[in-house]
């Protein structure tokens, strides 16, 4: 028998639709989400109702309110956006999985002017004719760098594509075994070269690549030298790299351009905020590389931008090829990227604005001054079950930018109180549960909680208000 045609006392006491909808809990429900999707919501809660009475589940008669409770529960679980804010307490300042580098209050002030209202993306305003939107960021690119021209498109990855296609298609490219990388994803130099229409020719070996390896491989069907910044992993002990330097003269003495694929890039000395060099675009310009590649949204903490910057004749053969309109950028991030790079203009305030910065920049001592301050409260908060310590940790930059090189940092560490490592993993997932969720890593039996992306301590603890402490 079909169980909805089985008669029962019970499904006759279910309140109707109509009787939730009028209920002082629908109310606010039905203004913020409005009629259609509010009524869905409540039949989805009726009809779940009615098979808990089916299955003998229900022990007392639900009231138009409480099923009314249950139904806005689910309508605000869905409403919640799929693209959230998060804490990022990883200890990884540009974690790709988390968006990368935060951008600075100009930078969002800029791209949020730029939603609300038409701009002269590709209209010149002194002339009243047609502009181009490389024109917004050109200049300033150009002086922060020393290149002659420069060009962005949607990220480093297609800033590689299109100048391998550019100048090395039906060509040759010349790479160092040493430097084939994969980045992530689908990121690996010799699939990208081979949909650039580019011939992979690779010299040296893994560890160990010399002048000569370049200077025998380059002939008649070379279109460029290629270099690319080990970003994500370093080849240590018995090796051998070619400079850029040298790499330049030994390309330009056969008449072809070398393309450096610098990854992360930076505009500024890091050894400036303390942490080791980390080559700068200005030189690897000066170091005689004819393009120069780099990210916007890695250290430079802009939004996701690839950048070419180099050879004015060589920009322009980019800026020619048909790839260009499929990669280009839209006016909200050119927007926040140049007021990314005028903030780059004035160096000693670039440390107080560029999040990325002012993160990386943090020291140990302010971190535990932090945690000094929260370890009550979230010890509190997480009740007698867990114990929360304040702990030593090491921070990393993340996306590729110096792989091996950590910072002093400061965790809450938090411990189940009886040694299960399932009530780790259960904390873990009520903390990705939160209205902000709150990530953290699992290292040595601990959750850490890493405090130097952490800068809005009110609402991290009022994220944690609402944590459903694991038994
Ligand atoms: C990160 C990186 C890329 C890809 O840059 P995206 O901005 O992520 O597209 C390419 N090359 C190197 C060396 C990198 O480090």
């Amino acid at each position: 028998m079909d169980a909805d045609t089985r008669p029962s006392p019970s499904l006759r006491g279910l309140p109707s639709v109509d009787q939730v909808l009028k209920t002082p809990a629908a109310a606010p429900a039905l203004e913020r989400h409005g009629r259609a999707p509010l009524t869905q919501a409540v039949r989805a809660a009726l009809a779940q109702a009615r098979e808990a009475v089916l299955e003998g589940r229900l022990a007392a008669p639900l009231s138009p309110e409480e099923v009314a409770l249950a139904a806005v529960e689910a309508l605000e679980h869905r409403a919640r956006p799929s693209l959230r804010p998060v804490f990022n307490l990883t200890g990884t300042v540009l974690h790709t999985n988390l968006g990368r580098a935060l951008l600075a209050e100009e930078a969002i002030e800029a791209a949020t002017a730029a939603m609300r209202a038409a701009v002269a993306l590709e209209f010149d305003l002194a002339g009243g004719g047609r502009g181009e939107r490389d024109d917004h960021v050109r200049e300033l690119l150009v002086e922060l760098t020393g290149a002659e021209d420069a060009t962005v498109v949607n990220n480093n990855a297609a800033a590689v594509l299109i100048a391998l296609n550019t100048l090395g298609q039906g060509r040759e490219a010349v790479v160092s075994r040493g430097e084939l990388i994969e980045i992530g994803g689908a990121f690996r130099m010799p699939d990208i070269m081979a949909r650039a229409g580019v011939t992979l020719i690779e010299v040296g070996t893994t560890n160990r690549t010399h002048a000569k390896d370049y200077a025998g491989a380059l002939g008649e069907a070379t279109g460029l030298v290629l270099k690319v910044h080990t970003s994500n992993y370093r080849i240590e002990g018995f090796t051998k790299e070619v400079p850029a330097r040298e790499l330049a003269d030994i390309a330009h003495a056969k008449g072809v351009p070398l393309v450096n694929d610098l990854g992360s890039g930076t505009l500024f000395d890091l050894a400036r905020i303390g942490l080791a060099h980390e080559p700068t675009v200005r030189e690897a310009v000066a170091e005689g590389a004819d393009i120069v590649t780099f990210s916007g949204d890695k250290l430079l903490g802009g939004p996701q931008t690839g950048f070419i910057v180099g050879r004015a004749d060589l920009i322009a053969r980019i800026n020619r090829n048909p790839m260009k309109r499929a990669l280009r950028v839209d006016k909200i991030r050119l927007a926040a990227l140049e007021a990314t790079l005028r903030l780059y203009r004035d160096p000693e305030r670039l440390r107080a604005r560029l999040p990325t910065l002012r993160l990386l920049a943090r020291t140990r001592e302010e971190l535990a001054a932090l945690a000094a301050t929260l370890i009550g409260p979230v010890g509190a908060r997480l009740g007698a079950g867990f114990t929360v310590e304040v702990a030593d940790c090491a921070s990393q930059i993340g996306s590729g930018a110096l792989p091996l090189e950590t910072l002093p940092s400061t965790a809450l560490a938090i411990r189940p109180s009886n040694g299960s490592g399932g009530a780790l993993n259960a904390l873990q997932a009520a903390l990705r549960d939160l209205p902000v969720p709150i990530i953290g890593r699992i290292a040595e039996g601990a959750l850490l909680l890493d405090l130097r992306c952490l800068e809005d301590e009110a609402g991290f603890l009022d994220s944690l208000r609402h944590v459903e402490v694991p038994a």
